[in-house]
């Protein structure tokens, strides 16, 4: 998607992935700029180790603890982190709502994106936050922080059992899978189908494969069901914002990822 940005903007530039060790990560980082580099994305495992190695944090990055973007500007290296805002931009596009009008359960709070987005949701202070995770003590730190970061959020936990995901799916607007489950068809499903209806929008942060068993699940009952294409899409948006400071021309970045996913999922058929 960057790349057919860059065309449509007649920057002439390439985003290229560069592999770096752990140990060396900073150093690289470093060297970035003095190569013609205007920035980076960081991906695991380096997202905390970029937090530590830039100059300027935004207060959302350091927040979450974790760096997925770097402005290179003037000899200073300037970290933020996209995924919660990338998050909510897809929200409002997919299902033209505002998290903070909804009433959201999020699988997987305790993983990676899952922190963000509860993080996200929490200083949005949406409707009601259940957060559900396989490991239970790293929700209740979350709690603890959400509680601390968000006064008045009042995240609650739900156990990872059908019993109780089916009664607390009554009163859920919003259902977000932060797991990697989904990814392989193999996966057990992560709620009940049957708990799932019509009153539901369901976001899968998954977008490898395209369709998952809890958007079939979930379309098959009335369900309105996104993958996770749109965040990742909106994720880059902000990255090119970030960078060029100017508008992403979104429908090229469009037209280029779903190009690319589609012929990802081909290949792996
Ligand atoms: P992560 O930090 O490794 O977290 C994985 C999460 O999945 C944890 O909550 C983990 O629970 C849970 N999990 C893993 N296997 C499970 C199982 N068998 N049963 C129940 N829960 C299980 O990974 P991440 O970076 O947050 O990524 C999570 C997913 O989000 C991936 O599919 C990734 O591709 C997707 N993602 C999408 C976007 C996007 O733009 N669309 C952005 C970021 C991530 P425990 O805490 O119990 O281990």
């Amino acid at each position: 998607m960057m790349n057919p940005a860059l065309r449509e903007c007649g920057i002439g530039g390439r985003y290229v992935r560069v592999r770096v060790e752990a140990g060396e990560f900073e150093e690289a980082l470093r060297l970035l700029p003095a190569a013609g580099f205007t920035g980076t994305n960081v991906t695991i495992p380096h997202k905390f180790a970029a937090l530590r190695a830039v100059d300027e944090v935004d207060p959302l990055a350091l927040t979450l603890g974790a760096v997925n973007t770097v402005r290179f500007e003037n000899g200073r290296l300037w970290g933020s982190n996209s995924d919660g805002p990338g998050f909510l931009r897809a929200l409002r596009e997919s299902f033209g709502v505002e998290a903070r009008d909804l009433r959201i359960l999020l699988l997987g709070a305790g993983g990676g994106a899952g922190r963000a987005v509860a993080i996200q949701c929490a200083l949005e202070r949406c409707r009601r936050l259940v957060l559900v995770n396989r490991t239970a003590a790293k929700v209740e730190e979350l709690c603890r922080e959400l509680r601390a970061l968000a006064p008045g959020a009042e995240p609650e936990i739900v156990a990872w059992t059908g019993d109780a995901l089916r009664e607390a799916l009554g009163t859920i607007d919003l259902i977000v899978n932060a797991t990697s489950l989904g990814m392989d068809p193999a996966d057990p499903p992560l709620a009940p189908a049957e708990a799932l209806g019509r009153n539901h929008c369901v976001f899968d942060m998954v977008y490898k494969p395209l369709r998952t068993r809890l958007i079939c699940d979930a379309e098959l009952r009335g369900a309105r069901a996104i993958n996770g294409l749109s965040m990742l899409l909106h994720q880059g948006a902000i990255s090119f914002e970030t960078w060029f400071g100017r508008e992403a021309p979104l429908e090229a970045m469009r037209s280029g990822l779903e190009g690319a996913a589609a012929a990802l999922e081909e290949e792996t058929r």
